[in-house]
């Protein structure tokens, strides 16, 4: 198991300015030093403002829900690495499946996205997760192999600076978790396949996602290969979301 866990929400595009301050305030009030790594991803539109809130304290970090595959030039609508650092961001979601599905986002895109803000000092929380048909059809570990095999591919030795995210597309916003021993299994072959590329692998956080939740979070991240969450739904809701971080180590 990595040394500390991280939760991280992923607001994904919800919010405005009233509420991003709400929600922002109830979190610092109540999340007092944490055992664990925090981050709130918001959507971009609204980084500049989350940085401000959370000026001057270092219990939550801020992260961003994407990056552009670009440097910088015509890429409308796209927001560089580098500018995602200058409003202080730490970490990236790279390759959700919401992107992958509705962006057209490949394997390939991933591994440059990854690239990318691994070369403006932002850590990769790198998505990778099989749909309901895939599990079926019992394709899971073809799958998430193949999705971090493109990243470590083109990252090389630089592999052991990402955070992935075991995410099964199925367990996204349904309500429905994989059970904490179907997560586990999943994990540890992520881990073994870090292991053949780094001797680092120890130390990458294999967070899980979907569906996790105040009332299943303990024993999720308490399985071996377990070392975080990635929160969509209830990271919008204080109470859950400090519970969640509650939970981790
Ligand atoms: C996510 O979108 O990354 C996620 C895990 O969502 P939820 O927690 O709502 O399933």
């Amino acid at each position: 198991m990595a040394t500390k866990q991280l939760i991280a929400g992923n607001w994904k595009m919800n919010g405005g300015l009233a509420a991003n301050q709400a929600l922002l305030e109830a979190l610092l009030a109540g999340i007092g030093q944490p055992g664990c790594d925090v981050a709130v991803c918001p959507p971009a539109a609204y980084l500049a403002q989350v940085q401000g809130l959370l000026a001057g304290q270092e219990a939550i970090a801020l992260g961003a829900q994407d990056v552009s595959q670009h440097d910088n030039g015509a890429f409308t609508g796209d927001v560089s690495a580098t500018m995602l650092r200058d409003f202080g961001v730490r970490y990236a979601i790279v390759g959700h499946s919401e992107r992958r599905q509705h962006q057209g986002e490949t394997d390939v895109h991933v591994a440059i996205k990854v690239k990318r803000a691994l070369a403006a000092g932002i850590t990769p929380i790198v998505c990778v997760g099989e749909t309901l048909r895939e599990r079926e059809e019992g394709m899971t570990e073809f799958i998430v192999k193949r999705q971090l095999s493109a990243v470590i591919h083109l990252n090389g030795h630089c592999i052991s600076e990402i955070v992935v995210a075991y995410e099964p597309v199925w367990a996204i916003g349904t309500g429905k978790t994989a059970t904490p021993g179907e997560a586990q299994q999943v994990h540890a072959v992520l881990r073994a396949q870090l292991k053949a590329a780094t001797e680092h692998a120890e130390r990458v956080r294999i967070l899980y996602g979907g569906s996790m939740n105040a009332a299943n979070a303990a024993e999720l991240l308490a399985q071996p290969d377990i070392d975080g969450g990635l929160i969509g739904g209830a990271a919008l809701k204080a109470p859950d979301f400090l519970k969640i971080v509650g939970a981790a180590a």
